[in-house]
Order: structure tokens, then C-alpha cells, then sequence
């Protein structure tokens, strides 16, 4: 039996592993599929501290998981398919394998949120998408459309500037909740513009197989009208991963993992850290430093056991 488990390879998960490595628990890590977690599908990093300027997304989380693995954490490429947390030792399964520990990290982040359209999913990879960075490319001299009011969609609508050839952000409500900087990043883009107080109802090209534009509604008159374009990249949020563990840990009211006194979870030996417990601040340096509280309160529960 192990010491640790960690679920998930984002920051949080890369840090605590770093951590119990340090601390000889010889952890192992499943990274899932999408290795480096969100991250990875973002380009300039700008405010991860003591780097020169910025660093790649990508660059970054190869960093944390080399330094991770060079101080003793097993990674394992699988997905964990189940869990059993509802007593020690617990149990996790990625398809057949099963691995049993004495106590478990979770970090399986968050996921960019759906506008929840049929349409939307009928199009999806098909000029719909939810990654900039993966899908922007495809959009050379194209008209795009980007959903959302946050900072995610201002990086989003300033990214597919690189290749598109009209970027209009639509906005559900009159105003935005992105931050200040990223607001007027993308307000003085000379390629972008705003469209307010809609919703997307429909995303029109299903029978062409392809995104042909949008119809969307305005939230004041209920006018519906269309709208062309041939992409959409949703940039509405993000829903925690918390699948696997629904009814075995207690969610908090906004679906989040519910952490007490630092990670720990409603089960004692079970911890959580990063955005699959943190609606509020999402970044990768909170991550991080939740991973490592994570990482310390196992090793204290350990050491009490
Ligand atoms: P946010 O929750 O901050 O914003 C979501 C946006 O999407 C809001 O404008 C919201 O509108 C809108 N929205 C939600 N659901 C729908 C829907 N169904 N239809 C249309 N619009 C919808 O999420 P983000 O992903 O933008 O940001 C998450 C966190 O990550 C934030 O803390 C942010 O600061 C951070 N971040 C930082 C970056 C950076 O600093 N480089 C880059 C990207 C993200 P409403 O306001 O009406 O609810």
C-alpha cells in the first residue's frame, strides 16, 4: 500500500507531488488526459512569479512535472476512472489497474463550462470550440465570434487576433467581469469589437456540417436576429472535475470539493487542492500554493497515523 495518491497533473498536482516527494512518500500521480492540466492550453504566462517577462503554458508545466519526478513522484500515464475514499485504504482505479493508499491528494481542476446548445455540441471541433490556443490556427482571415465577459475571454478574443480576421466578443449583460488590464487590452484591439446584452440561442451550420454563424437573443427586447461568422469559442467559465467523487465527499453550494482547515476534504486522509476546491481565485500560483498545503496536510495526517 502507498503513503500517497495524487489525482491530477495541473499545478496544484505537480506541487503537492513535489512536496511528499521531498518528504520521502514516494507519491503517485495520475495525470489524466489532459496532461499539465489548463495550463496547457494557454500560451504567454505573465503573472506566474520570478520569471523574466513571461513563460509558455506548456513550458511551465513541463518545468513543475520534471522537477516533481526528479525528487522521487511516480507518474502514472492514466486517466482514474473510480474511486473508493469511503474508508482507508482507499482505492483508486484507472481502468484496470488499482492502486490503494493510505491517503489521497485530489487535483482534477476545472473545465471550461458548455453554453449547453444542441447545436453547440453537433459543432463542436467543427468551428466550435473552447480553446483558443488549440483551435485559433484554423481561423486564418475568418470571422469569429467569442462568448463571455471575463478575463478568459479577453485573452481568448486577443489571441484569435493573431489569425482571424474580425474577433466580436458578445456579451450576455451590459458589463464585464473581466479584469481592468484585460478589458482594455482587448477595447483597444483595433480588431475586436463588442456586442452586448445578448445570448447565443442557436449555432447555425449543423446541416452544413460546419459553423455557419449564430442567432442570438437580446436580453433587453427578446429581438432574435442572426448573426454570421465562422467560428465561436465559448469563454464562459469553468465547472470543477468532481465526477468521481460525488457522493463520497461533500460539495460545497457551488458544486465545488468542500476543504476545512486547509485541504482537507469531509474525509479524513483525503485532500484537495486547486480549482476543483477553489471557485474564487483560480489561478496557477494559488494552485500551487494549495498544492503544497495539500501536500503538508497529508504528510501531517501521515505522521499522526
Ligand atoms: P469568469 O467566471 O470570470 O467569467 C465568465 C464570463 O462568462 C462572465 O462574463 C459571465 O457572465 C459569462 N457567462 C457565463 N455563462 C454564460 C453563458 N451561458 N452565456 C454567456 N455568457 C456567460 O470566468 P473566466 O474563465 O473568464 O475566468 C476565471 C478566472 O480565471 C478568473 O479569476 C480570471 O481572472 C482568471 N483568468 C485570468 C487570466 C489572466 O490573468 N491572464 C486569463 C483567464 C482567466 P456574467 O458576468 O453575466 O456572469
Amino acid at each position: 500500500m502507498r503513503d500517497l495518491i495524487i489525482i491530477g497533473s495541473g499545478p496544484a498536482g505537480y506541487t503537492a507531488a513535489l512536496y511528499a516527494a521531498r518528504a520521502s512518500l514516494a507519491p503517485l500521480l495520475f495525470e489524466g488526459d489532459q496532461v499539465g492540466g489548463q495550463l496547457t492550453t494557454t500560451t504567454e504566462v505573465e503573472n506566474w512569479p520570478g520569471v523574466k517577462k513571461s513563460i509558455l503554458g506548456p513550458e511551465l508545466m513541463d518545468l513543475m512535472r520534471e522537477q516533481a519526478k526528479s525528487f522521487g513522484t511516480e507518474i502514472a500515464s492514466a486517466t482514474v476512472t473510480k474511486v473508493d475514499l469511503t474508508s482507508s485504504p482507499f482505492k483508486v482505479w484507472a481502468g484496470d489497474r488499482m492502486e490503494e493508499a493510505k491517503s489521497v491528494i485530489i487535483a482534477t481542476g476545472a473545465s471550461a463550462r458548455r453554453l449547453g446548445l444542441e447545436s453547440e455540441k453537433a459543432l463542436f471541433g467543427k468551428g466550435v470550440s473552447a480553446c483558443a490556443t488549440c483551435d485559433g490556427f484554423f481561423f486564418k482571415d475568418k470571422k469569429v465570434l467569442v462568448v463571455g465577459g471575463g478575463d478568459s475571454a479577453m485573452e481568448e478574443a486577443n489571441f484569435l487576433t493573431k489569425f482571424a480576421s474580425r474577433v466580436t466578443i458578445l456579451v450576455r449583460s451590459d458589463k464585464l467581469r473581466a479584469s481592468k488590464i484585460m478589458a482594455e487590452r482587448a477595447a483597444k484591439n483595433p480588431k475586436i469589437d463588442f456586442v452586448w446584452n445578448v445570448d447565443v440561442v442557436e449555432v447555425l451550420g449543423v446541416a452544413e456540417g460546419r459553423v455557419t454563424g449564430v442567432k442570438v437573443k437580446d436580453a433587453k427586447t427578446g429581438e432574435v436576429k442572426e448573426m454570421a461568422c465562422d467560428g465561436v469559442f465559448a469563454a464562459i467559465g469553468h465547472v470543477p472535475n468532481v465526477s468521481l467523487f460525488q457522493g463520497q465527499l461533500e460539495l460545497d453550494e457551488r458544486g465545488y470539493l468542500k476543504t476545512n482547515d486547509g485541504s482537507l476534504t469531509s474525509r479524513p486522509g483525503v485532500f484537495a487542492a486547486g480549482d476543483v476546491q477553489d471557485w474564487k481565485y483560480r489561478q496557477a500560483v494559488t494552485a500551487a500554493g494549495s498544492g503544497c498545503m495539500a501536500a503538508l496536510d497529508a504528510l501531517r495526517f501521515l505522521e499522526k497515523e
